[in-house]
């Protein structure tokens, strides 16, 4: 039974990661009140991770679950209300902007900060999906410390997959580029670093049939498509570097969007075209996408927010 009564708010956070979880503890303490609904994956990207030794302030690394449940704790402790539901319509054409939980709660809200992330792409592989974590990777940066002196392969031809592979170069042993075409689509200074790498060999016209291994990789299985001759490569990890999709259909319409479908926000400020909400995280930056910059840009939503209030004497 859809809920009908109508709840008024002043802060709006749709999403829960780094962004959204730091938006969210930064909104409490300046006493905006703000209710975050997490969408289906509580904590984001950081959950489907293991690991995580980047992030300031934990000088022994920690796990990606528990980083974000400490995100969501301390966002709790100043009062923020969680709610581990999807938001699934908005109509920002009128202030305050009208926004609806999946079980149909409506919500007026004068401020909403869309944290809502973005989705590494994967191959599909049933192979991929098992031993994600257990040396399956979609960020180099991220994992690629974990493998060094080894063995890699990582998927992808864009300017992302040939970054990263130089930068698997560092730290590997080698490094294979598994290549689906006969060309990169990266810049050609990417692809020309990429050549230039000694340690790091391209496959070309190479697709991936199988990641060996069962709690670990052990190997990946490739194929030629035009010979159709299939070798095994001595690989123990296995990144994918084939692109990511931001989490914004929701907003299609509603809200300006990049050419490749990233909310389009005011260069250095977390400002949409859209009066009163704002935008953080992965969901606007398809460059960095790491944890700490997502968390950086959830504080700048926030203050952005309650300055917005402020200045209209809303809080
Ligand atoms: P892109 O969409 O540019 O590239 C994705 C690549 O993955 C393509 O080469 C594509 O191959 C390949 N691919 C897709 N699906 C598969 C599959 N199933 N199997 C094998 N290969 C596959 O994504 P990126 O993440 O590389 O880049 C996103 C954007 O960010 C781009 O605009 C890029 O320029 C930008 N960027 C800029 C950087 C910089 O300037 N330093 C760094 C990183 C990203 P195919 O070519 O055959 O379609």
């Amino acid at each position: 039974m859809p809920d009908s009564s109508i709840e008024k708010i002043n802060c709006l956070i749709i999403g829960s990661g780094p962004a959204g979880y730091t938006a969210a503890i930064y909104a409490s303490r300046a006493n905006l009140k703000p209710v975050l609904y997490t969408g289906k994956e509580p904590g984001g990207q950081l959950t489907i991770t293991n690991d995580v030794e980047n992030y300031p302030g934990y000088p022994q690394g920690v796990m990606g679950p528990q980083m974000m449940e400490d995100f969501k704790n301390q966002a709790i402790r100043f009062g923020t209300d969680i709610r581990y539901e999807m938001i699934t319509k908005v109509d920002f054409s009128s202030t305050p902007h009208k926004i609806w939980s999946e079980t149909g709660h409506e919500i007026h809200a004068n401020t909403v900060i869309i944290a809502t992330g973005a989705s590494a792409k994967w191959l599909g592989l049933e192979s991929e999906q098992k031993l994600m974590n257990k040396g399956v990777s979609a960020c180099a940066v991220c994992d690629g410390f974990f493998f060094r002196g080894q063995e890699v392969a990582i998927v992808g031809a864009g300017d992302t997959a040939a970054e990263e592979a130089t930068y698997l170069a560092k730290l590997c042993k080698k490094v294979h580029l598994l290549v689906r075409r006969d060309e990169m689509r990266a810049s050609k200074i990417m692809q020309e670093r990429v050549f230039k790498t000694e340690n790091l060999q391209v496959y070309w016209n190479t697709e991936t049939i199988e990641i060996l291994g069962e709690e670990g990789v052990e190997g990946a299985k490739i194929k030629n498509v035009l010979t159709g001759e299939i070798s095994v490569l001595p690989v123990t990890g296995f990144f994918v570097a084939i692109g990511h999709k931001p989490n914004t259909e929701l907003f299609e319409g509603q809200i300006t969007l990049e050419e490749n479908k990233y909310i389009k926000a005011v260069p250095g400020r977390s400002f949409t075209n859209v009066e009163g909400v704002f935008v953080c995280g992965d969901a606007q930056d398809h460059i960095y996408r790491q944890a700490v910059t997502a968390a950086g840009t959830g504080c700048m939503a926030a203050l952005d927010a309650e300055r917005y209030l402020s200045e209209r004497n809303i809080v």
